[in-house]
């Protein structure tokens, strides 16, 4: 925004509560359009002449504030009239709020503070322009406390005071135009029981994990409380449970006019299923005055699946709602706890299925910049952005970092933009350069501190990290981003010799160091810096885990020869570990993948049936409703895994689903003709599917695959939209190419 507009304050020290910058604008023309483009550090909510502008929520979303900020750009032609008045309200939101794990401050800005352009063209061709500045009044608000992760306060009897002129105020970013999906209000769902729980206290039950708030309509006494409560989950005796949510408090308080009130947070948002209702002035709870209300980025859906068995059903429902939870302007871990943050890892795990599920194309464009921006000069990419973590915490990790690699290549593949590639590709360059140096080899990348095998269960039931050399992982992702390096090279026609020669340094040095006999190498020497909060079970170090095998495999770090032995190592693994599988964050993407490219797809389908701890349908016999952090974040006998790390809409391990559309319904783009313009269809059909009806929006029609079981015979039908190529691969061995059209086989 190039603009005289100032940004401007209100003249307070230190608030939490939210302050109403106002503006009265006189017309005496006919307007033409009117616009008004709007930003603020914090979150701000615009009214023109008493109503509220735009159907965007959390505006101005989150960005990497100290370099850049969004501002959105309203048309406001039909709300002027003769006497305007124009309102920008702003709460303290990510920029001036606790934010990070570590609950800071003033993270990025020391208060609250908005900026304004309103354009007005007159009809009869002239045009005026009304900026912020120190000509604006100050007002309190409704609003005396807002906090993310803490909640809002909203007392309908607090005095609307002028504080006097709003004070110029010193911002150093960089305002943007919107850049990504606007964050936006969805589903409204209704209670589905209220609850009086053992412990007497009163529980709405909205049926669904999921992120937003509540809205409330109640008429009370003037200066009556409400105070609302949210959790994700009850307890095994079916009490309100918060733990897990560590410090914030996900509280909403509000103080009734004595009027028809209506109650929703503005610069807040809860990640919850239930809601105690801990104050409450009414005798009778009416669950028609409540309605939990989902709050996401505007992403258009593009995926569907359904198939013949319910609890896979469940879990695709769970894959769909963690998403709508965690794509809230940046993917996020989690939308409850004290964290809600741009966790690198994650996103990267989950990003193909995302990508499968919704048009994510502008979602990560807009947040990939923002990892570009706060990339380090040294190449270096920290493990969540935007940066919340002051004192830099927040480590350099392999499998994290490497997002910057992983994301932009998923994103080619499905949406098949080199332009978005070509815009990664420095930062793809440059994390490769810095790991290449990172690590005391030249070839690998040793040492270092790392999240490693997140949430795995092979180092013991308490450890956050799994038994997976780190040493081993970081290396193995090494190779993989100078492969997709390379990859993205090519297709923008750049020379990659430099970095072939550099995956065969890599891959080789790989071999040599953490594999014999074309297995992994059992013990490997522990290089890490201990955390100083390491648990004993933090130091175990092994080469020959299912993780390691995984990534081995999934990597190309292996010859073609030593797929087999490899693979049957992998079962072999499982089978010494009761047939289940003990993979993290890192491993469980590719798990299934690896078993089914290597012969194993009957095992693969194993572990998405199983139910026991750990299996993806663990959670769903437990009731889940969105992924779950931790396999098993609710225990067999009740109790919670930990209150530290448990967090019930996690969508990381979400990622299974880029295996069921790609090997159980089949369908993969090629990396050769991206964006499903060519496609490879092989599905492999299980029994206890029963069926799947699977559809795929591409940017060239929607692909639909169906099979079925007519006794024994499996029948296939294949819709193929116009201009799209289909390789077919039947399990039959049948091979045969089609295009735009429906097929049975
Ligand atoms: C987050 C994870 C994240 C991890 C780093 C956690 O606190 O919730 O999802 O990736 O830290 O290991």
């Amino acid at each position: 925004m190039n603009t005289k507009a100032k940004w401007i304050s209100a003249p307070v020290a230190d608030s939490k509560a939210a302050f109403t910058f106002s503006k009265n604008i006189a017309v005496t023309k006919q307007i033409k359009k009117a616009t008004i483009k709007v930003s603020a550090m914090g979150i701000y909510v615009l009214n023109v002449n008493g109503a509220r502008i735009g159907n965007g929520v959390l505006t101005p979303g989150w960005t990497s504030y100290k370099h850049r900020i969004q501002y959105q750009v309203y048309d406001v032609t039909q709300s002027m009239q003769e006497e305007n008045h124009i309102q920008i309200s702003v709460g303290q939101g990510w920029a001036v709020g606790c934010i990070g794990y570590k609950n800071q401050n003033h993270f990025s800005a020391d208060k609250t503070s908005a900026i304004a352009e309103i354009s007005l063209i007159y009809c009869d061709g002239t045009k005026e322009v009304v900026v912020t500045d120190e000509s604006w009044q100050v007002f309190t608000s409704k609003v005396t406390f807002s906090e993310i992760y803490h909640g809002e306060t909203q007392d309908l009897t607090y005095p609307i005071i002028c504080l006097g002129a709003a004070e110029e105020t010193f911002v150093k970013t960089k305002l943007v135009a919107q850049r990504g999906e606007w964050i936006t209000e969805h589903e409204r769902l209704a209670p589905i029981e209220i609850i009086k729980t053992p412990k007497g206290e009163t529980v709405l039950d909205f049926g669904q994990n999921m992120t937003g708030y509540v809205e409330l309509k109640i008429k009370a006494d003037r200066g009556s409380r409400v105070v609302l409560h949210h959790a994700e989950v009850l307890d095994s005796l079916g009490n309100f449970y918060t733990e897990n949510f560590r410090t914030a408090r996900n509280e909403n308080t509000y103080i009734c006019s004595g009027g028809h009130d209506v109650f929703k947070p503005l610069y807040s948002f809860q990640g919850f299923r239930y809601v105690r209702l801990t104050e409450y002035p009414l005798k009778q709870v009416n669950p028609d005055d409540f309605r939990a209300v989902a709050v996401y980025s505007d992403i258009k859906r593009t995926g569907h699946f359904v198939c013949g068995n319910d609890k896979i059903n469940q879990l695709y429902h769970n894959v769909i709602w963690g998403q709508k939870s965690n794509y809230l302007d940046i993917p996020t871990d989690c939308p409850q706890r004290d964290e809600r943050l741009g966790w690198l890892g994650d996103a990267q795990a989950f990003c193909r299925t995302g990508a499968i599920n919704y048009d994510v194309e502008a979602f990560f464009d807009k947040w990939l910049e923002d990892v570009a921006l706060e990339q380090l000069a040294n190449g270096a990419v920290k493990g969540v952005v935007p940066c919340a973590v002051k004192d830099d915490d927040s480590r350099i990790s392999a499998a994290w970092g490497d997002a910057v690699c992983i994301i932009p290549w998923e994103l080619y593949c499905a949406y098949g933009n080199k332009r978005l590639l070509k815009k990664n590709f420095p930062v793809m360059k440059k994390w490769v350069d810095y790991v290449h140096g990172a690590g005391a080899e030249e070839y690998l990348w040793l040492g270092g501190v790392h999240y490693g095998d997140w949430l795995a269960m092979d180092a013991g039931e308490d450890s956050f990290v799994g038994a997976t050399s780190n040493d081993l992982i970081a290396s193995a992702f090494f190779a993989h981003s100078v492969k997709l390096l390379i990859k993205a090279g090519e297709v923008l026609g750049i020379n990659m010799e430099e970095y072939k020669i550099l995956h065969e340094n890599v891959r080789k040095a790989f071999r040599d160091y953490f594999m014999e006999n074309g297995l992994p190498k059992a013990e490997l020497p522990y290089t890490e810096e201990l955390l100083t909060n390491a648990s004993a079970v933090d130091t175990v170090r092994k080469g020959m885990t299912q993780t390691a095998i995984v990534l081995i495999l999934y990597f190309e770090l292996c010859d073609t020869s030593e797929r087999g032995k490899l693979a049957k190592k992998l079962v072999e693994l499982m089978a010494q570990n009761d047939n289940l599988m003990s993979t993290g964050f890192v491993g469980t993407p590719y798990l299934l993948h690896v078993l089914s490219d290597n012969g194993y797809a009957d095992v693969a389908y194993r572990l998405l049936f199983e139910e026991r701890n750990p299996s993806w349908l663990y959670s769903v016999n437990h009731g889940a409703t969105t992924m779950w952090e931790h396999w098993n974040g609710i225990k067999e006998d009740g109790t919670f895994w930990s209150t530290d790390m448990n967090s019930f809409n996690h969508y990381a391990y979400g990622a299974v689903f880029d295996w069921i559309f790609g090997v159980a319904c089949g369908v993969k783009p090629m990396e050769t003709n991206p964006a499903y313009k060519e496609v490879t269809i092989s599905p492999i059909p299980h029994k206890a599917l029963g069926f799947v009806d699977s559809s795929i929006k591409t940017r060239h029609g929607t692909i639909k695959v169906k099979w079925y079981y007519i006794g024994e015979q499996v029948r296939y039908e294949f819709e193929i939209p116009l201009g799209v190529t289909a390789h077919i691969t039947l399990p039959s061995g049948y091979k045969t190419m089609i295009s735009a059209g429906v097929y049975h086989f």
